[in-house]
C-alpha cells in the first residue's frame, strides 16, 4: 500500500493506516515526529523512570497515582484493569514532552517503553505516520 495519491502526492493522515509509511533507517531525521502526537500508554515503571512517581509510591495504590497525575494534567486516564496510564497531550495533540520547535523528545533517555518500541509495536507494526517537516 502506498501513501501517494493518484497524482503522486504524498498523503498524510494519521488516522488512516493505509497512508502510513514503512519504517526505514533515517526516516526519523526528516519527520515531523507525528508518532509523538499519538496517545502514549505507559506503565508505572515508565512513570518511575520519568521521575513522576517514586519507587515507594509505585508500590502503593495506582488509582491514587492516577488521581494525582490527572489533576496535574500529566495523564489523561487510567485503566485499572490493565494498570495502564495514558499520557496527556497538548491541544494540538503533541505529547507533553515533545519540543514543538525541534520536534525532539525532551526526556529521550527516560522515555516510555511504548516510545522505545515504536514502530515495531503500534497500530501498524513497522509502519509510521510519517510526515515530513514543513
Ligand atoms: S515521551 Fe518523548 S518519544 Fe514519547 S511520545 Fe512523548 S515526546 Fe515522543
Amino acid at each position: 500500500m502506498s501513501n501517494r495519491s493518484k497524482n503522486n502526492v504524498l498523503v498524510f493522515n494519521i488516522d488512516d493506516l493505509s497512508t502510513w509509511q514503512k519504517y526505514r533507517r533515517g526516516l526519523c531525521d526528516t519527520c515531523y515526529a507525528t508518532c509523538c502526537t499519538l496517545p502514549v500508554e505507559v506503565t508505572v515503571s515508565d512513570l518511575v523512570r520519568m521521575a513522576l512517581v517514586d519507587e515507594f509510591e509505585a508500590e502503593g495504590d495506582l488509582k491514587a497515582i492516577a488521581k494525582r497525575l490527572q489533576k496535574a494534567r500529566i495523564i489523561d486516564n487510567f485503566n485499572h484493569k490493565t494498570a495502564i496510564f495514558t499520557l496527556a497531550r497538548m491541544a494540538n495533540d503533541d505529547c507533553l514532552y515533545l519540543d514543538n520547535k525541534t520536534r525532539r523528545c525532551t526526556i529521550y533517555l527516560q522515555r516510555p517503553e511504548t516510545c522505545r518500541n515504536h514502530p515495531q509495536i503500534g497500530p501498524k507494526a513497522n509502519y509510521c505516520p510519517y510526515r515530513p517537516r514543513g
